[in-house]
């Protein structure tokens, strides 16, 4: 079975660890010489939250995916490396080094070091991550969504500025400097003028049995994954049912600031108004399942909508999420090799 995952950072990469409980890890990068197992689980990781600091390239979502799945992560923050020190950006701090307001681990500073390298002696995005896979052996295909740069950048009022002026930044700084309080009129993606999906995204759309969309932030992660261009009609045109799991429960989102997010671009933070939001694929969106919480509700034109318990407390109670989302849209878990791994 080929499962297809759209995922972001903390809530993508949680989902993705109940995505390998159930379906048995797929080999990243892939071993040549061993059989194909009789799943594959692939990531399209957003890359809207890359940036430059520092000199060094970091990809939050894509690390935080690799950590995650590889053991590497900081349980209590959820991102970054767990046993980390800041002797690095102590030091840059007393040198007066702007960005002052990003934290760099000194482990983690490791990973975007190689990073940087690999990508300016000409490997792709896409190269690099399965380059680093190797060391983490995440057990999930991870493939950023496009090997352009593709960053979400948060329209805001100018500091100091008159009343009706405005300047885009980085949301990075919008989301770690400001915490996303300050008056916000809208998001754009910003990078290459001719930015395409990175090598075998769209294959894996096409060629999924089903595609789940995490319950990662509806904006700034799955929105800015779905904004690069040929991924809309991928998976309006992909014969895999889509389903996607609610990031909210009780009409909360549950870790993160998905809320801060819908209210700029309209969205009220309920499950049934992301739904709506997204669409279904019978009209002009992409969903043909919802998987909500139990205890919420909704009910949108064209989208099966199922409850369950969506809490992510561990692997195991993630991929009872997962086979509900399967079973709301008709798609058969190949029942004896499932979940055996
Ligand atoms: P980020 O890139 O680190 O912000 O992470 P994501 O975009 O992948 O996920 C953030 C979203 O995950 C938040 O909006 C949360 O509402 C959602 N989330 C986190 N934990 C859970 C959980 O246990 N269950 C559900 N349903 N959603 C969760
Ligand atoms: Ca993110």
């Amino acid at each position: 079975m080929k499962v297809t995952v759209l995922v972001g950072g903390v809530g993508g990469a949680r989902f993705l660890l109940g995505a390998r409980e159930l379906f048995g890890a797929t080999p990243f990068p892939p071993l040549p010489d061993a059989p194909a197992g009789d799943h594959e689980i692939t990531a399209i990781v957003n890359v809207g939250d890359d940036a430059w600091m520092h000199g060094v390239r970091i990809c939050p979502d894509l690390d935080t995916c690799m950590y995650t799945l590889g053991g590497g992560i900081d349980p209590e923050r959820g991102w970054g490396r767990r046993d980390e020190t800041w002797n690095a950006k102590e030091e840059l701090a007393a040198y007066g080094a702007d960005p002052d307001w990003f934290g760099l681990g000194d482990r983690d500073l490791a990973t975007h070091l190689i990073r940087t390298q690999m990508l300016d002696a000409g490997f792709r995005l896409s190269d690099v991550t399965a380059a680093l896979c190797r060391r983490w052996n995440p057990g999930v295909r991870l493939l950023p969504v496009t090997d352009d740069r593709h960053e979400t950048h948060v329209v805001i009022a100018k500091p100091d500025g008159a009343e009706d002026e405005r300047v885009a930044i980085h949301f990075q700084e919008w989301w770690v400097r400001h915490r996303a309080q300050v008056p916000t009129f809208g998001f754009a993606q910003v990078g290459s003028d001719d930015t395409t999906p990175a090598p075998g995204v769209l294959d894996a759309i096409a060629e999924a049995d089903v595609v789940l969309l995490a319950p990662s932030n509806p904006v700034v992660s799955i929105g800015a994954i779905v904004s690069v261009p040929g991924m809309r009609s991928a998976l309006r045109s992909t014969k895999a049912k889509i389903v996607g799991i609610s990031p909210v429960i009780d009409n909360r989102p549950l870790r993160g600031m998905a809320d801060e997010c819908l209210s700029v671009i309209g969205v009220e933070t309920s499950a049934e108004a992301i739904a709506a939001h997204y669409g279904a694929r019978s009209g002009n969106g992409i969903l043909d399942g919802w998987l909500i919480a139990d205890g919420d509700r909704a009910s949108v034109d064209g989208i099966a909508i199922g409850s369950a318990p969506l809490l992510m407390t561990d692997p195991a109670a993630t991929a009872q999420m997962i086979r509900a989302a399967c079973a709301l849209v008709d798609v058969a878990l190949p029942g004896r090799n499932v979940g055996t791994a």
